[in-house]
């Protein structure tokens, strides 16, 4: 049986291993995709550290299993009743495997589907020279988009959606972006891309600021050197007292749910996307939310696949570079320092990049300014 190296997460401990795999073979309708790049999610920390999250979600019993679910592929072979994927393809996966015949799937709300499996978490992942994937959430890619780009659309179909809202009407208006993961980093450009006429961005760590700025935040704050009130101040300073039309909380934290609440304007929306740390997190309810007539939008995932033609368009037409956040790139044998880089703080990282193929690597070095 011919194998492949894979990054298998082995013991429900710290770390994973570097492994030969049989490479695997599709189902009837799934594709298999040879690994051009492939890139380190949040999800992926949680499983590598094996906290409580992955502990109970994917529990040891699993285990072993490929980690990953970012990935950019070329496909050399398909399920013999798949129809619309080629071998021969340029494709990104979608991570939420959504169910055709759940209710919010024909309403048009896939990725918050009832049956929903997800990639690299209830089934093997990316982090390997070859994976499998249901031919349903294949996304086919311009060209025109480097690998190291086209890894990273998943997490930047967050950032767009959570930037556009169910509306996109956000042309001309204010927005205040929290945080300075990844997300939130490309939730800045895309807001750019997209004509928010003022971006304010809350975050903490110098080289994610700098990246910040980068990506066309307009003013920024740290939030560890001032109080909410100095900012709740700051941020009505700039929008003629009145508080930005749109505030996109992607920290999770509390003093982040408060910026997001208290310095939305009224009627203005809240887009819920950080994950908190506990289950249930105080907000101000009536001056927040209900005197406000405040909306609150939560983000799960991508909007199937809307937000993937978007995306598409502002990339292969140059409308968006998201490269600024892909800080390290590494070999798919190197995962364990891009691992070790995600769980540094302060953080000195955003998007990781890993390739399976050492020339892809060496491309993707060389297109690195
Ligand atoms: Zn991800």
């Amino acid at each position: 049986m011919p194998t492949m190296k894979a990054v298998v997460k082995t013991k429900p401990e710290l770390g994973a291993e570097l492994q030969d795999k049989p490479i695997p073979k599709p189902k009837s309708d799934w594709v298999v995709v040879k690994v051009r790049a492939t890139s380190i999610c949040g999800t992926d920390v949680h499983i590598y550290k094996w906290d409580n999250w992955a502990s109970g979600r994917i529990g040891a019993k699993a285990l072993p299993q490929i980690l990953g679910h970012e990935v950019a592929g070329e496909v050399v072979e398909v399920g013999e009743h798949c129809k619309r994927i080629k071998v021969g393809d340029y494709i990104s996966a979608e991570t939420h495997i959504y169910d055709p015949g759940d209710l919010t799937s024909m309403l048009g709300q896939a990725h918050v589907g009832v049956h929903m499996k997800i990639l690299g978490v209830d089934y093997d992942g990316c982090f390997a020279e070859y994976f499998a994937l249901p031919e349903i959430i294949c996304w086919p890619n311009d060209k025109s988009i480097p690998p190291e780009v086209a890894t990273i659309q998943e997490p930047l179909g967050n950032a767009t959606y959570a930037v556009l809202g169910e509306d996109a009407d956000v042309a001309g208006k204010s927005m205040l972006i929290t945080g300075d993961g990844p997300i939130s980093l490309f939730a800045i450009g895309v807001a750019r891309a997209v004509g928010v006429a003022k971006i304010i961005h809350f975050g903490k760590y110098d080289r994610n600021m700098e990246i910040g700025k980068q990506m066309g935040a307009d003013l920024q704050v740290y939030t560890n050197k001032t109080t909410g009130k100095e900012r709740l101040e700051f941020v009505l300073d700039h929008t003629g007292g009145n508080g930005v039309d749109i505030a996109l909380e992607m920290v999770g934290s509390q003093d982040s749910l408060d910026d997001s609440f208290a310095c939305v304007r009224k009627a203005g929306r809240v887009t819920a996307f950080g994950v908190a740390s506990e289950p249930t997190m105080p907000i101000q309810y009536n001056n927040g939310i209900v005197f406000k007539g405040c909306q609150i939008h939560g983000i799960n995932g991508r909007k199937i696949f809307d937000t993937w033609y978007r995306n598409r368009n502002l990339l292969a037409n140059g409308r968006l570079d998201p490269t600024p956040v892909i800080t390290d790139v590494y070999p798919l044998a190197e995962f364990a320092t891009g691992f070790g880089k995600m769980m540094e703080r302060p953080r000195t990282s955003a998007k990781i990049v890993l390739f399976p193929e050492r020339s892809e690597y060496e491309a993707a070095l060389k297109r690195r300014k």
